[in-house]
């Protein structure tokens, strides 16, 4: 079986690292002829457009930024769909919305193709230890049919339901993640300012009622975790630019639900203005400069 492995960055790259390590065959692509030459380096095959990725392979992955790019690649006019044999299952492992999983699978089913949606939680880190957790959304067999795939880079595969559902797990994820940051920070920022050494504060906090995943994984206060972004210049980690599409992309979903988002919409804000700071690039945890008064 040959698994065609579509956006090479850094989710995609170790993910694809995962899959041959567990002894696959992956022909891979991407726009940048770098990404290529990293995953070949590691085994992988080359293709040198996603037209000749989709012809060959049996199951197609792709790990793209945005959901129109998604759309491009897997449904436009030279997309996986045309391409790509009679049959072949198409999982769209990034982070995209709701509405564009329920389309592709629909105009994957036109092709005679099975799409699903299958975003993934655990960042860079997870995709690198192959611990991710897939959030699958579609049929029952198709899920079945990509769980020993999504097995040999993650840790949790979790059926959500229908086309689509994957992806409206991911945003609800998210949007608690973006909260988080910006509420460890902010609480962080003001310890430090009341003279608190942040490691005890830190400390205080992981066995408090304040602690979360952020503050015990991905404190963004520097210094605290020697691994996390924040202690790195805040590279290597989850862009703050993808973290504000991702919370678009919450608010787009609630669109028509009635459903309010206050915190999802003030936190967007938030990282709005750090991206127009010059962090966008950087991991979310820069969100933290915005609240340093020292
Ligand atoms: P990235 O920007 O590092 O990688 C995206 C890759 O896609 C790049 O290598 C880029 O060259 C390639 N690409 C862009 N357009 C392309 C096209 N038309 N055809 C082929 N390749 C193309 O992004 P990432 O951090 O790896 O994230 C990928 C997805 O995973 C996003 O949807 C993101 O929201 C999601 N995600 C990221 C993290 C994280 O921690 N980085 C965690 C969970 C989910």
């Amino acid at each position: 079986m040959e698994i065609g492995f579509i956006g090479l960055g850094h989710m995609g790259d170790p993910m694809v690292r995962n899959l041959l390590k567990a002894g696959k065959s992956v022909r891979v692509y991407d726009t940048s002829a770098a990404a290529i030459g990293q995953a070949v380096e590691q085994g992988a095959a080359a293709a040198s457009s996603v037209a000749e990725l989709a012809a060959t392979a049996d199951v197609i992955i792709t790990m793209l930024p945005t959901p129109a790019i998604v759309r491009g690649v897997i449904a436009g006019p030279d997309g996986v769909l045309v391409h790509a044999k009679a049959g072949a299952l198409v999982i769209d492992c990034s982070t995209s919305d709701p509405r564009t999983a329920v389309d592709l699978e629909k105009i994957g089913a036109e092709h005679g193709k099975t799409v699903i949606d299958a975003p993934v939680s655990g960042g860079v880190p997870g995709a690198k230890a192959g611990t991710l957790t897939f959030m699958v959304g579609g049929s029952e067999p198709a899920f079945e049919a990509a769980r020993p795939i999504l097995s040999a880079m993650g840790k949790n595969i979790v059926h959500c339901g229908a086309a689509g559902s994957g992806q409206a797990a991911k945003v609800c994820n998210n949007l608690l993640l973006a909260v988080s940051t910006i509420a460890v920070s902010e609480s962080m920022c003001l310890g430090v300012s009341l003279g608190l050494d942040p490691k005890v504060l830190a400390g205080i906090i992981n066995t408090s009622s304040g602690r979360c995943w952020v503050s015990e994984n991905y404190n963004p206060y520097p210094g605290v975790l020697k691994e996390a972004p924040a202690s790195n210049s805040f590279s290597g980690g989850f862009a703050t630019d993808l973290m504000i599409k991702d919370l678009s992309l919450a608010l787009d979903a609630a669109h028509g639900t009635g459903q309010p988002l206050p915190m999802t919409a003030i936190s967007k804000q938030l990282f709005q203005m750090a991206s127009l700071q010059g962090d966008g690039g950087k991991d979310i945890s820069a969100i933290v400069n915005m609240f340093k008064n020292q």
